[in-house]
């Protein structure tokens, strides 16, 4: 391996020590406590342990956490009616409905009745619209772990040539508004993209975000490039016993360890930051909500 290993782990713990600080000041000048309110609809097992690890955290930054967890059928406007309440409740700055929703309930619908300001997943229209356009908006905790590392490891990220692989609403296309924000020179793949190999071969940025195991391979990257892997896949693991299974990203790490420069695990990169973020977005919504100055 010849790639420096960017270890989202320990950038994580630093995020969560500078929110932590942030909270404390919050509390003790201005009496406030930041609350963070995760809103879990159905008993999807992976949703059930990013909404425990959601609310640990929130409470060991020191936060107020507020769980709402709602039968798998809760009718659309039950959900509307609990989100209208949330949006009023001054203890809270920030609000996250837990996707995927059951499918009979409207996900477009029940985002964009979250308050812009306590959007802390930044999926709100009004959000996307911010940030495309350039203003202070509130940005989706994915994307912005990954900038976060990115602006870490580079310093500028002015004039570099970034592909990012994917397109959805929640990765894909706000890490390309990031990027683009930034001064990098975007493409965005998808599954209709001809040639992907030769586009990731010529970027100085490759951010993986997929959900395909151990797609990106180590000749679709251009000697010393960065790349981050988004994907968190679940793969068969025989080498590990009968019925085994690890995680895996959408880069195969080995081989592209070879060649990058620098690179994200998969676990331990791009996830941890994730739920950091999220945290940092809440104390940003709670100063904004109390006309207070920004951390940085
Ligand atoms: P989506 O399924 O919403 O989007 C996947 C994107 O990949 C689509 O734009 C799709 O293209 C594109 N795609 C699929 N197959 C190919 C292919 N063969 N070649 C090129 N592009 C392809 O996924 P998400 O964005 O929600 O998530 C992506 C991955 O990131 C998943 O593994 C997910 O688990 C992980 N994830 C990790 C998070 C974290 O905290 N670390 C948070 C969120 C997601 P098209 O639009 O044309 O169909």
């Amino acid at each position: 391996m010849t790639a420096q290993r960017i270890d989202g782990k320990v950038f994580a713990a630093t995020v969560r020590e500078k929110v932590a600080g942030h909270v404390a000041r919050l509390k003790e000048v201005h009496g406030l406590i930041p609350g963070l309110a995760v809103v879990l609809v159905g008993e999807d097992p992976a949703s059930q342990v990013y909404v425990r690890n959601k609310g640990k955290q929130t409470i060991e930054v020191g936060m107020n956490s507020f769980e709402h967890k709602l039968p798998v059928n809760t009718s659309q406007e039950d959900l509307l009616a609990l989100l209208d309440k949330l949006n009023a409740d001054p203890e809270i700055h920030g609000i996250l409905v837990q996707l995927p929703l059951p499918s009979h309930l409207n996900e477009d619908l029940v985002i964009n009745r979250i308050s812009p300001e306590k959007d802390v997943d930044g999926f709100h229209i009004s959000n996307v619209g911010l940030l495309a356009t350039g203003q202070k908006a509130m940005v989706p905790c994915t994307p912005l772990g990954c900038l976060m590392m990115l602006r870490d490891h580079h310093g500028s990220l002015s004039g570099l040539n970034a592909v990012v692989v994917g397109r959805s609403n929640i990765v894909g296309k706000p890490m390309a508004s990031l990027l683009l924000r930034d001064s990098c020179t975007v493409t965005i793949a998808h599954s209709r993209t001809k040639d992907i190999e030769a586009l990731c071969r010529g970027a100085d940025i490759v951010v993986a975000a997929v959900g395909r195991p151990q797609m990106v391979t180590g000749d679709w990257i251009k000697p010393g490039a960065t790349v981050i892997d988004v994907g968190i896949n679940r793969i068969d693991a025989p080498e590990k016993g009968e019925g085994k299974t690890r995680l895996v990203g959408d880069c195969d790490f080995d081989s592209c360890a070879e060649v990058a420069g620098a690179i994200t695990p998969v676990p331990g990169g791009v996830g941890p930051m994730t739920i950091a973020c999220l945290l940092a977005n809440t104390v940003t919504a709670c100063c904004r909500a109390n006309g207070l100055p920004e951390p940085e």
